[in-house]
């Protein structure tokens, strides 16, 4: 029932933190893999740790920048000649902090176009790609899809837009036997969160606020990922599931 065996999956973002952590999950259940980046060394060393890791499973990296339809487009080419898309995981996503008061235009800008334009720009180009494969496509959300915190405003602008872009693309692609849903991670240890495990007083909030006292890891993200990506989960559209040690809960 959770088998990804003879499924592809594009997993964007994926040359490191939770995006890998995906990878590496849907791997784990049969599934060969496109991983993607920007940056070609930490692909290609992503790609080079999967492959050692699954020998058994398809694995090639495709560079793509989600803030270029032009690179969006010869990503899905790439796909489409590699055999196709079954799995479709948009994971690219940045965090840069600053108050509204002292935003720049630039910064508010690259955010969204980056964390939610991005997620609109990939799911329109690898439709034609996931039509009559009963596709699945998961959208990275966060606990700032539903709550907010100060210094974080387009992160959390983005990530709310997400959490109803998923809800939307689930309503209009039911016709075509996809669904579309959110996993939304709570607090996980990786590079983007480094400044905040190293900051004491958030640490100490996020240790009382966190139910399982404790951060995630990337991989109990990529496990629900990969049931979402599974047959298991056929009848489940449009919803945002949490993963976050109980924050959500106890709010
Ligand atoms: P990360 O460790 O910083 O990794 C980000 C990944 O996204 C990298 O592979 C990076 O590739 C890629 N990326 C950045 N800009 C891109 C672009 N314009 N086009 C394509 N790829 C791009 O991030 P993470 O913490 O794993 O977060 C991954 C996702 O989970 C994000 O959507 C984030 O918002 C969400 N999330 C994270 C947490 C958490 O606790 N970490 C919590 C909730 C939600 P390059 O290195 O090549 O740029």
């Amino acid at each position: 029932m959770f088998s990804l065996n003879g499924k592809i999956a594009f997993i964007t973002g994926s040359s490191r933190g939770i995006g890998l952590g995906i990878a590496r999950a849907l791997a784990r259940q049969g599934a060969d893999l496109r991983l993607s980046a920007v940056h070609r060394e930490g692909l290609d060393a992503a790609v080079a740790e999967l492959r050692r890791n699954f020998p058994e499973r398809r694995i090639e990296g495709i560079p793509c920048d989600v803030t270029s339809q032009e690179s969006v487009d010869a990503a899905m080419r790439a796909i489409e000649s590699l055999g196709g898309l079954h799995i479709l995981v948009n994971n690219a996503g940045i965090n840069l902090r600053a108050p509204v008061e002292d935003m720049p235009d630039e910064l508010w800008q690259q955010m969204l176009d980056t964390d939610v334009t991005g997620v609109f720009r990939v799911c329109r180009a690898a439709l034609p790609l996931l039509k009559g494969h009963g596709g699945k496509v998961i959208n990275l959300c966060s606990l700032m899809s539903e709550i907010a915190r100060p210094g974080i405003a387009p992160y959390a602008a983005a990530k709310g837009a997400v959490r109803q872009l998923t809800r939307a693309l689930a309503t209009e692609w039911a016709q075509y036997g996809i669904q579309v849903n959110g996993v939304a991670p709570g607090f996980i240890a990786t590079d983007m969160n480094k400044p905040l495990m190293a900051d004491a007083a958030l640490n100490g909030y996020i240790m009382r606020h966190t139910p399982a006292k404790r951060w995630g890891t990337v991989d109990e993200v990529g496990n629900v990922a990969a049931f979402l990506a599974s047959s298991a989960a056929d009848f489940v559209t449009g919803q945002i599931l949490f993963v976050d040690g109980g924050f959500m809960a106890s709010l």
